[in-house]
């Protein structure tokens, strides 16, 4: 969510009553600080920061996060023993994100409140395992007792209901929300996803960081050095400094890097964040309706 939520997005979704979530990973020590700033000022909901460890000032971040009394804070990309107990011991509930059962396990023997499990579908940084999301939830719910919060592919209430059923306490929603009015990611961009199809989604960059995409002509320059067997440094070399910011925040389509989940094939619409909360929940109720309407009574069941 780096370049599309910032205090706007956070604050909309949590007065909505989900949970609104800052992502730091593109804001400088100062801007983070401002974000936090305005989130409370727009909200008395509880709100949450994301920070992934990959980012150059982790510390900044963390000092301003603890400094600002954020009640939740997310952590991403890196060993959640390097700051869970800090943030623990200032009060804040932690969750860590994950793609795998090992590294849940990992995060709760670290002590955090709640893991993320996102899988395969999701946008921008994931796993080098590529485990989807319907293998992942059911392995994570089985290795961790601490609650479990499914991401990647789920965009809707339907998907929603279906990570429930696969033992999952709640969900994070990405994508569906890039494709909001108070999103922060260029209106060019915003447009570029909704009228995406299957297939125009890859992952790729295993070998630096591995990160979901939208095929464009940036896309076919990294297929390209992948054909010609470019070295880990020369891939480095091709994507640059600041590519996200210029494909996601400055809208260039051709040459930056677009970082969308799978989902983007069905998103239609840019719509209010409060108003996709609402239809989330009302797609939930209606699929659980459908659910309890099936009679799968068998003789085997009974
Ligand atoms: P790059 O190294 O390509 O570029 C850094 C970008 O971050 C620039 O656009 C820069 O803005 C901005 N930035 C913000 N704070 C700093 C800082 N303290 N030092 C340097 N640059 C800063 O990185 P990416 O854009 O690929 O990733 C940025 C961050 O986002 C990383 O921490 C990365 O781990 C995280 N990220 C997380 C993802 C996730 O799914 N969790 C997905 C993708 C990235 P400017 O150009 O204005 O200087």
């Amino acid at each position: 969510m780096i370049w599309a939520s910032g205090w706007r997005l956070a604050s909309a979704v949590s007065n909505a009553g989900g949970l609104g979530i800052i992502g730091s990973g593109s804001m400088y020590p100062e801007v983070l600080l401002e974000h936090v700033r305005k989130c409370k000022a727009a909200t008395d909901k509880p709100f949450a920061v994301n920070i992934p460890m990959l980012y150059p000032a982790v510390e900044e971040h963390i000092a301003t996060v603890i400094a600002e009394k954020v009640p939740i804070v997310f952590t991403s990309a890196g060993n959640p023993a390097t700051w869970t107990a800090k943030l623990k011991a200032a009060g804040i509930t932690v969750v860590h994100v994950v793609a795998s059962a090992k590294f849940a396990l990992k995060a709760e023997a670290a002590g955090a409140d709640a893991v993320v499990a996102e899988g395969f579908e999701a946008g921008g940084h994931n796993g080098r395992e590529e485990t989807t999301t319907l293998v992942l939830v059911p392995l994570v719910r089985d290795a961790v007792k601490i609650p479990v919060i499914a991401a990647g592919g789920i965009a809707d209430g339907r998907a929603m209901l279906a990570a429930m059923a696969l033992g999952a306490d709640g969900v994070q929603l990405g994508s569906r929300f890039v494709c909001s009015e108070e999103a922060s990611s260029h209106a060019a961009f915003k447009q570029f996803v909704v009228d995406s199809r299957e297939g125009d989604t890859l992952l790729t960059l295993k070998e630096l960081a591995p990160v979901r995409m939208m095929r464009n002509a940036f896309f076919l320059e990294v297929q390209q050095a992948y054909a010609r067997c470019a070295t880990p440094d020369q891939l480095k070399e091709l994507l640059g400094r600041a590519r996200a910011k210029r494909g996601m925040f400055q809208g260039d389509l051709e040459q930056g890097e677009l970082e969308i989940g799978q989902v983007a094939a069905g998103l239609k619409d840019i719509l209010p964040a409060a108003e996709i909360v609402r239809r989330v929940m009302a797609e939930f109720a209606e699929a659980q309706r459908r659910m309890a309407a099936l009679d799968l009574t068998t003789d085997a069941a009974q």
